[in-house]
């Protein structure tokens, strides 16, 4: 579908840097346009839906989730008129103005554009990687290292270069002790942050040091198997964080041949600035910063990125301002308290579609007669939040034609262990009293719509 119009900017990618810039646009009467992705490099929301607490972004002395601290930005963007898709961007045209700008779904012109697609960590990929990735795996010394968890206990840090050495020196604050392991028999660091390392006596390094797995208990990792590359000896060290410092890679494949990237991928931006080799082109957070990528440093490109193509616009008389009378009504926090079985038992009508709790799902299950639809998820799970809108709309298709059911597994735990829901989000489709589909995870609308209008 082609939008006719040609918006004054389009973001791409709801990270800290998008959402940012989204709120500044906004509140500048540019009306934004976010692609906030939806798989590709990463999770609307960005990196921070992956974690659990966020201890260091101002404003939150007692922490935040990130999951809700994204979600508070994207409302306040949504507040003061940010238009969000939950699309990724398949394909970008520089070449032309206005820039176009491409989804599976939709092509939007645009007069100036702000990259903030931030950058993917790299991982080794072990065999227990998934099982114990932030439960002692971490792909951010300074973010994590702090957790009550990893204080006074042995640490490993795996890479060779700069970072590696920083986040092992750094690490020491917390740890007993760290083990740095290194591939091969040199560093790559510089020599100055190799002679830290090698001064620092709580600090070993492990030389020609390949990871083989993780090992550990349910809820956190224990050590990790090591082989020596060039002896073959195989060995175990018992540490309770395994940190990764084996790079990034910046989500930046659409841009290639349309603006300048590094040697590694990154968005090349004027020395103090987001502006890129392209005029109207900005680029804020992790895309283009390997150095620091950070919440907060991803916020203040982002910030930046609005105001410099704010400047831009209004240079090239090309501003289309959208007053707005006032900012919507704020939003309200959400509420977390459980309800009472009476007061889920009033409420309850069998002709609704929507429905909460163990209560509702209990007596659908026995007096439904159409496809009911199960959500588990729970709070500060990232992917829940961005299944969220997906299967709102969904749900407003099909209203009246199935029933909707949402259970949050820390309120019902036991209805959750019933269903034999191992992890959030997880959606159960029951027809007649019988499980007929069940989908993990967060999958394409479609997937979802299918499997609804087969089971009508
Ligand atoms: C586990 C973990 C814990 C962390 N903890 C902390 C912490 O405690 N404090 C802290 O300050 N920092 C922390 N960080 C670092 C922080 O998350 C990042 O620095 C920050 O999120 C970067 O923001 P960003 O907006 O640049 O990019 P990201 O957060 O990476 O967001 C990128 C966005 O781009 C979107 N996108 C990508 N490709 C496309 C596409 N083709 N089309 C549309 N959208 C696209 C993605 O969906 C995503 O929304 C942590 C990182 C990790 C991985």
């Amino acid at each position: 579908m082609t939008n006719p119009t040609v918006e004054n900017l389009v973001i791409i990618g709801s990270g800290p840097a998008g959402y940012t810039a989204a709120i500044y646009a906004a509140r500048a009467n540019l009306k934004p346009f976010v692609f906030e992705g939806f798989q590709a490099g990463g999770l609307p929301g960005g990196q921070l839906m992956t974690t659990t607490e966020v201890e260091n972004f101002p404003g939150f002395p007692e922490g935040i989730t990130g999951p809700q601290l994204m979600d508070r930005m994207k409302a306040q963007s949504v507040r003061w008129g940010a238009e969000l898709v939950t699309e990724d961007v398949v394909s970008v045209d520089f070449s032309q103005r206005p820039f176009v700008v491409r989804s599976e779904e939709r092509e939007v012109k645009a007069h100036s554009i702000v990259i903030a697609t931030g950058a993917t960590a790299k991982r080794l990929g072990l065999p227990c990687e998934h099982q114990f990735w932030s439960r002692g795996i971490s792909a951010c010394a300074i973010c994590d290292g702090a957790t009550p968890i990893f204080r006074s206990a042995e640490l490993a840090v795996v890479g060779g270069g700069d970072s590696a050495a920083e986040e092992a020196v750094y690490l020491t604050k917390y740890g007993s002790h760290v083990h740095l392991l290194v591939r091969g028999e040199k560093m790559r660091a510089s020599k100055a942050m190799q002679d830290r390392v090698l001064k620092n006596s709580k600090i070993t390094v492990h030389w020609n040091t390949d990871i083989l797995d993780v090992f550990g208990e349910e809820n956190h990792m224990k050590g990790v198997h090591l082989r020596n590359k060039k002896t073959g000896e195989a060995s175990e060290l018992h540490v309770r964080g395994l940190f990764y410092a084996i790079g990034h890679t910046p989500n930046t494949s659409l841009f290639k041949g349309q603006l300048e990237l590094d040697d590694i991928g990154y968005v090349v931006t004027k020395p103090g600035s987001v502006e890129t080799s392209i005029e109207g082109v900005f680029a804020a957070g992790d895309v283009q910063d390997h150095e620091y990528r950070q919440a907060i440093t991803a916020a203040g490109t982002g910030c930046m990125a609005a105001m410099l193509a704010e400047r831009w616009l209004s240079t090239q008389g090309l501003v289309q301002e959208f007053h707005q009378t006032e900012a919507s009504e704020k939003p309200k926090a959400e509420q977390a308290t459980k309800k009472s079985e009476a007061e889920q038992e009033s409420e309850f009508s069998v002709d609704a579609t929507r429905h909460e709790g163990g209560y509702a799902l209990r007596k659908l299950y026995h007096e439904s007669d159409r496809l009911i639809v199960v959500k588990y998820a729970s709070p500060n799970c990232g992917p829940c939040h961005t299944l969220k809108p997906i299967l709102n709309k969904l749900v407003d298709e099909f209203e009246e034609k199935i029933h909707f059911v949402e259970i949050d597994v820390e309120q019902d735990p036991d209805i959750a262990e019933a269903a034999g829901v191992m992890g959030t989000p997880t959606i159960q489709f029951f027809k007649d009293k019988d499980k007929v589909a069940e989908l993990k995870g967060v999958k394409q609308k479609s997937e979802y719509r299918q499997l609804i209008s087969s089971n009508l």
